[in-house]
């Protein structure tokens, strides 16, 4: 169990083209690290089939989507793949205040919105071992239609430029298991004790 107080109110943002194992590494490391927050994002894409309403994603309307960003209600927000996502403030602000982590599963495009207002904010990107991977990954999850599925993997190559300039620690999701204790690792800055 970790009763350290290196993930004491910090920020860890993990970012990652799609289909490259982002939810599966953050959930399992908030399943697995005492004092964690995964923050749940509002979103107007439409749910999943396995998706489940506060616990993947708040899913809303685009007018309640803009009506809580003109309220201010996100710590960042922005549109990926033609759908917004936002990351609701009050969340993150009570779990810091309770002296947990926050782990933010967020685009680029967010991450350097949260780095303007939590500059110690640890960026993690995950890399899928090869393109090939990353389209049979998008592919078998058959979450996406052709088209969108398409549109996904081009972004990915744009993400992953942008993280080598932006991202302080890069992990390699080859093996499920390595990859989530990396991020237990850079969480715990090296001291990993598990619940
Ligand atoms: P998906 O539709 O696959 O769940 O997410 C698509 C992309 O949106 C992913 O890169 C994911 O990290 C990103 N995303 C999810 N929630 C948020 C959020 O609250 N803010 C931002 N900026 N991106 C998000």
């Amino acid at each position: 169990m970790d009763k350290s107080n290196t993930t004491k109110g910090k920020i860890v943002i993990v970012s990652g083209p799609s289909g490259v194992g982002k939810s599966t590494i953050c959930r399992e490391v908030a399943r697995r690290t005492e004092n964690v927050y995964p923050s749940v994002s509002v979103t107007t894409r439409p749910p999943g089939k396995d998706e489940k309403q506060g616990k993947n994603y708040w899913f809303v309307s685009k007018e309640d989507f803009q009506q809580r960003a003109g309220k201010g209600e996100f710590l960042e927000h922005a549109e990926v793949f033609g759908h917004l996502y936002g990351t609701p403030k009050d969340k993150v602000e009570q779990a810091l205040n309770q002296g947990r982590a926050v782990i933010l599963e967020i685009d680029v495009q967010g991450a350097k919105q949260v780095k303007t207002v939590y500059p110690d904010a640890v960026m993690v990107f995950i890399l899928p071992p090869s393109a090939r991977v990353l389209a049979e990954r998008l592919g078998r999850r058959g979450r996406d239609s052709r088209c969108a599925a398409e549109k996904r993997l081009g972004g990915a190559s744009d993400e992953i430029a942008a993280a080598r300039q932006y991202y302080q620690h890069l992990v390699i999701n080859e093996n499920l298991e390595q990859a989530i204790k990396e991020v237990m690792q850079i969480i715990h800055k090296g001291s990993i004790e598990e619940k």
